[in-house]
């Protein structure tokens, strides 16, 4: 029921924007954790932009995320108590869920998702052919190779669902007013600071946009960028079916585009075509209300004839209702989550790609915990609004990506599969000159990064999408050699740059920085920048240039990660941060006989003598000046180039030219990731995250104690606590074929104990190498409790043993570095 509109309130701690079932899950958990004083404005009715028509599909199984699969895993325990809690049902049916794999490359996958989600409480089983046929008669399974089928899992009804967490939120006193559109934001000094509707305004702490696919637009009136898109979203139901039970598990085939399930004693049929068309791209009606869109059956055909293959008799049954409904993408298949670096306070929690429902609970318990404790409690490196960009709100950008967003969702999730639409929107100035050189590109945060090369003049071919040895892997095996044996250049403009000018410059990037950054000019330091808790917001690089004058460089993804902390903490200190990003090309000369290549490109003198690890200098290279920091992320002797955009091209060719001398050799993104893994060199994002800690996180060296800096309480604390129990460890197969991606579980003594975060393949070391966050339950995880175990890792075909190490695997002493 609607309130009058002089019920609302002229202040609010938190102002949660939308009624789906996303805003009232935000909501809820407020209150659950004591925050009850929180307004809920709904422009019409709850439910009534998106969630009012979802099929309600609840799985568990399936993500290679370990966020994902807890945000899952809540959320479906919330639905199961919050009848008991509220007295509205959910309508929340345990009648279990299959999905479904018809060809090798998907059961390979659902193998290897299987074991990581095991892991994570998940009571998932691989059923055969004839077991799918008993849980669910109507399919066809003679093709089938094997289902994965998790009985506690089933669907939910979205609108009781959202109706419950309203009643739960409502009774711990939340004012849920519908009704009312919020139509502008207060703002100042940089912060959300209220919210503004016809029926007047509301000051609030925090402001929540949880507005669905009306995110976007709502945003832009507060100045954030919003990356998502309505795209069109397809189920049918059939007339009732005779034989078919509600107890039916739901039965999902992504080969075949669909998914299944009882309605009505008919057949729910869903789409998730491969291609899609996005939805009002320049933006969404105001008065969108329990709305349909027009369907377009005709593109998919095709779609829903491979789909109905699976339950033949569905291809006989008259249809009752062909629906189309819109449903939010983002470019990348994550949610838009978390406070805006555009404006303090001001929280996204939007573009749920259509698992709205069966996340929606963990969204609303991960968004309370970190708008009331500061910071998130879950892994949130790979959905927090801040990994996306401006751009991608663009109208073209957003047409061309949500084609391809919505198919993703059913997509095989090969390794090495890099998204094919909306590319080419940021080339390095060496982009040509690349592709010249056969470059095969992907998609690094929408720079074209160069992954591996074919050679002059061939067009590189990827080959097929596979879990096994891809077609390309000699080429990469011989880049990552030339880096070990000789000399690589590597374009790696893609990269952060940031300028910190001021004269409390040095000040402000020490009060920050877990390491000394602020000692002498000319040097660069690696460090961490911790929150209060001691855990990670970034991992990067400071170059003091001079007193007044740092280089920050952070990786592609931490982008405005790292510039917003800054900005936000430097608030008051005269020390002004520059993203150069655009400015600077970065090409690394890396190996050991970079510094020959060095000596015959600049006329200062380059010896270990003049130009020591970790010294930055200014250099003449050509007709240009720049900047050279003796460094490395591959572990090898090398430098990183940092050279003016204009320049750029003109000092590659300098360096292509002088490097025919000394054998030198382009290499590519999977040569970085092969290399630096081997040396057991973390990146933020992927193997080390907001949730670890710098102990654990095995970069204590780089920590500076005896000086103060953010988080280092937190440090010390955990440090008075005693010996660590969890520790990231570097993990290799010890045979040389198997290979690991990314979620493979690692055991110790048979027991698992971690898995691995991030992998690739060791060329040097002759194995399957990546970095595992490992806990140990039996007292502290040191060298002995290591050497003490018997280590394997399940790889979807089987159980391998491994070796497991603190310490890098390849160059424990950085011998190789200080050549
Ligand atoms: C056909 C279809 C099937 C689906 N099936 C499933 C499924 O099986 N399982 C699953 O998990 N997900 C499914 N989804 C996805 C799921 O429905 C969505 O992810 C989820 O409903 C999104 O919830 P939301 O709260 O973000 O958005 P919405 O439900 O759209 O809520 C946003 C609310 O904000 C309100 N609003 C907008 N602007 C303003 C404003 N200015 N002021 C105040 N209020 C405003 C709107 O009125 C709306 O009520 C499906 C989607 C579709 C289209």
């Amino acid at each position: 029921m609607s309130l009058p509109s002089t019920a609302l309130p002229t202040r609010a701690r938190v102002v949660v924007v939308g009624g789906g079932v996303i805003g009232t899950s935000v909501a809820y958990h407020l209150a659950l954790m004591g925050c009850t004083d929180v307004v809920l404005l709904e422009r019409d009715r709850l439910t009534s932009g998106t969630t009012w028509h979802a099929a309600g599909l609840m799985v568990t199984f399936g993500s290679t995320s370990e966020t994902s699969t807890e945000l899952r895993k809540y959320t479906r325990d919330l639905y199961s108590r919050l009848e008991a809690e509220t007295g509205q049902s959910t309508g929340f049916k345990p009648v279990g869920f299959i999905e479904v794999a018809a060809d090798k490359g998907r059961l390979e996958e659902y193998r290897r998702v299987s074991a990581f989600n095991r892991m994570l409480g998940i009571d998932v089983h691989e059923i055969s052919p004839g077991e799918v046929k008993e849980l669910f008669p109507l399919a066809r399974t003679d093709d089938l190779l094997a289902g994965f089928y998790v009985k506690e899992d089933g669907r939910a009804n979205p609108v009781d669902v959202t109706m419950a967490l309203a009643k739960g939120a409502r009774m711990r006193g939340v004012r849920v007013i519908e009704g009312v559109a919020v139509t502008d934001f207060l703002r100042a000094g940089g912060a959300v600071t209220g919210v503004r509707t016809a029926q007047g305004d509301i000051e609030a702490e925090f402001v929540v946009n949880c507005a669905g696919m009306w995110a976007r637009q709502l945003g832009e009136k507060a100045g954030v960028s919003i990356p998502l898109q309505a795209a069109e979203h397809y189920y049918l139901i059939t007339e009732p079916v005779s034989g078919v039970d509600s107890t039916w598990p739901v039965l999902e085939d992504p080969g075949a585009y669909g998914y299944f399930r009882e309605e009505g004693g008919g057949l729910m049929l869903g789409l998730f075509e491969a291609v899609c068309a996005p939805w009002k791209v320049e933006g969404i009606p105001d008065d969108f209300s329990f709305g349909q869109l027009p369907p377009d059956w005709e593109r998919m055909t095709p779609y829903l004839a491979a789909a109905m293959e699976r339950i033949p008799i569905s291809k006989e049954v008259g249809i009752k209702t062909f629906f189309c409904g819109p449903e939010s993408f983002t470019p990348d298949l994550a949610p838009v989550f978390g406070e805006s670096p555009e404006l303090r306070n001001y929280f996204v929690a939007a573009g749920l790609n259509s698992i709205g429902i069966l996340t929606g609970g963990g969204i609303g318990r991960a968004m309370a915990h970190w708008i009331l404790n500061g910071r998130p409690d879950i892994d949130v490196t790979g959905m927090h609004i801040d990994r996306l960009h401006e751009y991608q709100t663009n109208p073209e950008y957003r047409a061309t990506r949500t084609v391809e967003s919505l198919g993703m969702v059913y997509q095989c999730h090969y390794p090495n599969r890099s998204m094919q639409t909306a590319r080419g929107a940021k080339r390095s100035p060496f982009h040509a000159l690349l592709a010249a050189e056969g470059a095969y590109f992907r998609d690094v945060s929408g720079w074209e990064g160069a992954d591996w090369y074919a050679g002059r003049g061939v067009t590189p071919d990827p080959g097929d999408l596979t879990w096994g040895k891809p077609s390309w892997f000699a080429q990469w095996e011989a880049e990552h050699r030339a880096c070990r044996e000789g000399v690589i250049a590597m374009d790696m403009s893609f990269m952060s740059k940031f300028l910190v000018q001021g004269r409390d410059a040095g000040r402000a990037l020490e009060r920050i920085s877990a390491n000394r950054v602020n000692g002498e000019p000319g040097v660069i330091t690696y460090t961490q920048w911790l929150n209060e808790g001691g855990t990670l917001e970034a991992d990067l690089t400071v170059t003091k240039l001079d007193d007044d004058r740092f280089w920050v460089v952070a990786s592609d993804t931490a982008h405005r990660h790292a510039l917003t902390w800054m900005r936000r903490h430097f608030a008051d200190a005269h020390a002004f941060v520059t993203d150069v990003t655009s400015g600077y090309a970065q090409l690394n000369i890396q190996g050991p006989r970079s510094r020959e290549l060095l000596a015959a490109l600049t006329t200062q003198d380059v010896s270990d003598a003049a130009f020591p690890f970790r010294a930055a200098r200014e250099i003449d290279l050509g007709f240009a000046r720049v900047l050279c920091i003796r460094i490395t992320y591959l572990g090898e002797l090398g430098y990183e180039l940092y050279i003016p955009a204009e320049q750029a091209v003109g000092v590659y060719e300098r360096v292509i030219a002088a490097g025919e001398a000394v054998g030198l050799r382009l290499a590519g993104l999977k040569a970085l990731a092969s290399l630096r893994m081997e040396k057991g060199y973390r990146d933020y994002g992927h193997d080390i995250d907001n949730t670890d800690t710098v102990l654990e996180a095995g970069l204590g060296f780089a920590v500076a104690l005896d000086k103060d800096f953010i988080g280092r309480d937190a440090v010390l604390a955990q440090k008075a606590k005693g010996p660590l129990t969890k520790r990231l460890l570097q993990v290799q197969v010890l045979d040389p074929e198997p290979l690991m991606f990314h979620a493979e579980v690692v055991r110790r003594n048979g027991t698992p104990v971690g898995y691995i975060r991030a992998a690739s393949y060791g060329h040097t070391l002759g194995g399957a190498v990546g970095l595992a966050m490992i806990s140990s339950d039996d007292g502290p995880l040191d060298a002995a409790w290591i050497e003490a175990g018997e280590w394997t890792v399940e790889i979807a075909d089987g159980i391998h043993p491994a070796k497991a190490s603190l310490r890098p695997l390849y160059d424990p002493t950085n011998a190789r570095i200080k050549l």
